[in-house]
């Protein structure tokens, strides 16, 4: 294995753009994945019904980073796409995050302008935490607040993190706040896009380099050991360097302890009519036990008369032994899991060669944005490194 400049753990964002760069950087990569597929959790693939399905959920384009998205130009064509949801409140169908809009379709006329004239009077910003309404002086703040804490967010979260809302990190809750006006984009970046041939293909463009030998169902734990300070592939000192993107509980065999996560039992259903429902996603937050149905054709823009498949995800406990839940999507930020983390990472802190980065390695919520600017900030300062 020392034939190998990098060993890289996980084929995802943050595995195969760190590649890439390393490669572009004359450096031999060999990149392994445990699954049997490049792309980690962006993968997509064709269905029986000819419909391009995202295997592990939705995943829509967005940024603020020019930087990222000049890096992925160069692996994939994209067409614009503004991600808009909507959600089931009593009975209605109404933009989601909460808008004006939303307002209006669940308030009588009177009612309605009575708290948008009172949001305008008290904020002068676009956005605002639900955690600012419910907490506000003025009792119409508060009790629209309370409304939409009740009817949009307290049974999601409840479904989704199964601990009361209260017991949430803020970054969670603020990741959906209350829109003041009409736009009804689910993301407010300035750069929303799509991968126009899906992410697959962006992968197979991004890791198609003389330099890069990929290797699938091949789980780094069966490879890579410890002694001392030293790391071993394959029982052979390794004297390259390993960028690490997996769980690292689980590389070091849960010595400490398995860090929880969060899971989604991801079900798909296929339907032999054009469309099932009126937008990409809706959200279901109170009376269904699945948090949401994404109707794949609305993202990738496929025409198929007659075809249409739908996901609905249940939130679970993750379980790697639990075929439904295996897979660890969200971590639970709290104290206690940081702590934990922290020892984890200190461990593998003692092997100078293990760089550890993404959303597994780092046990951090990324979008695929950040993932991305973090695997490009890691591969400059290796690049760096190597000039010196
Ligand atoms: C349901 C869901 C929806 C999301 N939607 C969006 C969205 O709309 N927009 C957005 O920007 N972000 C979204 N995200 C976040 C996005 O998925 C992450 O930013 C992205 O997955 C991070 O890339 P990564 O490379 O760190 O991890 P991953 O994509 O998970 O890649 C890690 C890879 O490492 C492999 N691996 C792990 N352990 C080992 C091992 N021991 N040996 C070998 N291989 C291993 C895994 O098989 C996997 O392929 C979503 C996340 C979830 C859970």
């Amino acid at each position: 294995m020392n034939k190998f400049d990098y060993i890289i753990v996980g084929a995802g964002f943050a595995g195969s753009v760190v590649a890439r760069m390393m490669a572009d950087n004359n450096k031999k990569v060999l990149i392994i994945d445990k699954r049997q597929h490049i792309a980690g959790n962006m993968y997509e693939c064709f269905d029986e019904n000819g419909v391009r399905i995202h295997l592990f959920g939705p995943h829509i384009f967005h940024t603020n980073s020019d930087k990222v998205f000049d890096f992925l130009k160069k692996y994939s064509d994209f067409y614009k796409y503004e991600h808009k949801v909507v959600g089931r409140i009593e009975g209605k169908i109404v933009p989601i995050p909460f808008n004006f809009k939303s307002l209006e379709l669940l308030f009588d006329k009177e009612k309605a302008e009575e708290i948008k004239t009172k949001l305008k009077e008290n904020f002068n910003q676009e956005k605002v935490s639900i955690l600012d309404l419910i907490n506000h002086d003025n009792v119409v703040i508060r009790d629209f607040g309370n409304y939409v804490y009740k009817n949009v967010f307290e049974n999601y979260t409840a479904k989704q993190w199964e601990i009361d809302i209260k017991d949430i990190d803020k970054s969670v809750i603020n990741r959906v706040p209350v829109v003041l006006g009409y736009d009804d984009r689910y993301f407010n970046d300035k750069i929303q896009y799509m991968p126009t041939e899906g992410y697959t293909k962006l992968f197979e463009n991004l890791l198609d380099h003389n330099n890069i030998t990929c290797k699938l169902n091949s789980n780094a734990k069966d490879i890579i050991s410890f002694d001392n300070d030293k790391v071993f592939i394959d029982n052979v000192e390794y004297n390259g360097k390993i960028i690490f993107t997996g769980a690292i509980d689980e590389l070091l065999n849960y010595k400490y302890g398995q860090l929880p996560y969060r899971s989604l039992n991801l079900v798909f259903e296929n339907y032999k009519i054009d469309y099932f429902q009126d937008n990409s996603v809706v959200n279901y937050p109170n009376e269904e036990k699945y948090t949401r149905i994404t109707e794949f054709k609305y993202l990738t823009n496929q025409i198929l008369k007659n075809k249409t498949t739908i996901l609905k995800e249940y939130p679970l406990k993750y379980d790697v032994n639990d075929q439904k839940c295996k897979d660890p999507f969200y971590p639970i930020l709290d104290s206690k899991n940081y702590e934990l983390y922290e020892k984890y990472k200190n461990e593998i802190g003692k092997y100078k060669n293990i760089y550890l980065c993404g959303r597994l390695a780092e046990y951090k919520y990324y979008n695929m944005d950040l993932v991305i600017e973090r695997a490009l900030q890691l591969s400059e300062i290796l690049i760096e490194g190597e000039i010196k």
